[in-house]
């Protein structure tokens, strides 16, 4: 833990930490040695980790990387974060974030940019992007992250580490800032499938204070990325496992460097006793529509709380009360946040509702639909995390909406609710990082768990 924090300290120009807290590490890594003492200590007693601002904490401030939050303390933690405290990690801060998770460069934070470790003069991905660069540079062995479209896949990508976004109910949502609730996932980000499956297990499990939590007994994903295949070899460990390639994730504008990454992936799972299908995700591209109507929408909603009275920001002066709640928000929430506000009020209200919100809605299931029929034919799904690496600082500044279009690969998965992961698959351009995407049926973590695995 001291290692770590000289470490994070000496790095604090990356921008990966909100709030590094050296007096309450310290504390809990004498609680660790004090556990492993009294033979009491547990797989991840000990550990060090940090987690994405999204999730509230009672002893760290809490701000989602946003100016509406400076100075919030919540009186209690999120659930994640309560049960991986739990098991004795030690927390070394807070890692910085998009406002509300939303982004794709970790550029639309309040209290700054973070830098990739790679390549400090492009963006780490986002919206977990202190997330994915903290664990990058080796900072912590391991982060917390939130997926909503893609925010641990592809800041995973872009920062060459594995994380997983399991399949929606798994992690419980209590305790995380919400953006959209019927996509917020919580998920890990680790140097390995093997970390993240350690990490997932504890994070996970049915929670009575979230509505949408599925109740289903406590899994093992430890044990079940190790569970042997049927008619597996030692050579061979995927033997038998079909890996369905929707060519819809292999369109013409995926950059050469990507390309080759990825088939590069693909042809060692092959080496690995995998098959390769081929199979089809006919509306990938409506998924980005779809995405940021439904998306967008659910955020107005959720972000109406901050409103100058309850908790966060309140303008210093003000006429009187609707003055207060104009002048609040206008100060307090970041031009993305601002966009989307009034992108999901615009799709929500009379008359529109039906054009935009409500076919948002239909086009959802039938991208849904859509991956079990995919799901006849194989067992997982491959392809690109991102159609490019890590782009420059600054790239995204005269369009804020050309980002959406990066998301084309993680929306789908994410609108059907499904489990998915990135894994590191070599590099491409500039020596950068490039992940693999593999997305399985709904709690299919362990799948995917163990492809991963093997392919590390
Ligand atoms: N990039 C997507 C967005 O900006 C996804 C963000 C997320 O998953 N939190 O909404």
């Amino acid at each position: 833990t001291e290692a770590l924090l000289a470490r994070a300290e000496a790095s604090a120009s990356l921008g990966a930490f909100l709030h590094l807290d050296r007096e309450h590490a310290l504390a809990r890594a004498a609680q660790a040695d004090a556990a492993f003492a009294a033979g009491t200590a547990g797989p991840l007693t000990g550990v060090p980790l940090a987690h994405k601002d999204i999730y509230v904490t009672a002893d760290m401030p809490t701000t989602a990387g946003s100016k509406m939050l400076k100075g919030y303390r919540s009186p209690f933690d999120a659930t994640v974060v309560a049960r991986l405290n739990a098991a004795g990690t030690v927390s070394l801060g807070k890692l910085n974030c998009d406002e509300f998770a939303m982004g794709s460069a970790n550029e639309n934070s309040a209290y700054g940019p973070v830098s990739n470790p790679w390549d400090v003069s492009r963006v780490p991905g986002g919206s977990s992007g202190g997330s994915a660069a903290a664990v990058a540079a080796r900072l912590v062995p391991a982060s917390t992250g939130t997926d909503t479209g893609g925010s641990i896949r592809q800041p995973a990508s872009f920062c060459g580490i594995t994380g997983i976004k399991p399949t929606y109910g798994v992690c419980s949502r209590y305790g995380m800032i919400a953006f959209a609730s019927s996509l917020d996932q919580a998920g890990p980000m680790a140097r390995s499938a093997e970390d993240c499956a350690l990490l997932l297990s504890t994070m996970s499990g049915f929670d009575e204070r979230d509505a949408t939590s599925v109740n289903r007994p406590p899994q093992d994903f430890h044990a079940q990325m190790l569970a042997v295949r049927q008619g597996a070899t030692a050579a061979q460990p995927l033997k038998g496992l079909r890996i369905g390639l929707p060519k819809e994730f292999f369109p013409a504008g995926l950059t050469a460097d990507v390309n080759a990454a990825v088939r590069a992936g693909l042809a060692e799972l092959e080496k690995l006793g995998a098959t390769l299908v081929d199979v089809s995700l006919p509306r990938t591209e409506l998924a980005i529509p779809v995405y940021y109507i439904i998306a967008p929408a659910e955020a107005s909603s959720n972000l109406s709380r901050f409103d100058g009275v309850k908790f966060g920001h309140r303008a210093a002066q003000y006429t009187d009360l609707l003055d207060m709640y104009k002048k609040t928000r206008a100060e307090g929430f970041g031009p993305e946040v601002k966009r989307r506000i009034m992108i999901g009020t615009y799709v929500l209200s009379h008359g529109y509702y039906d054009a935009y919100y409500l076919q948002a809605q239909k086009l959802r299931r039938m991208i849904a639909d859509d991956f079990q029929q995919c799901f006849q034919s194989c067992d997982l799904i491959a392809g690109p995390v991102a159609p490019s690496v890590a782009w420059k600082h600054g790239a995204g500044k005269d369009d804020p909406t050309a980002a959406y279009l990066a998301d084309i690969f993680t929306l789908p998965g994410s609108l059907a609710g499904l489990p998915g992961m990135s894994v590191p698959v070599g590099t491409g351009d500039a020596g950068l990082p490039v992940g693999l995407q593999l997305i399985g049926n709904y709690f299919q973590e362990g799948q995917l768990l163990h492809a991963a695995h093997a392919l590390q």
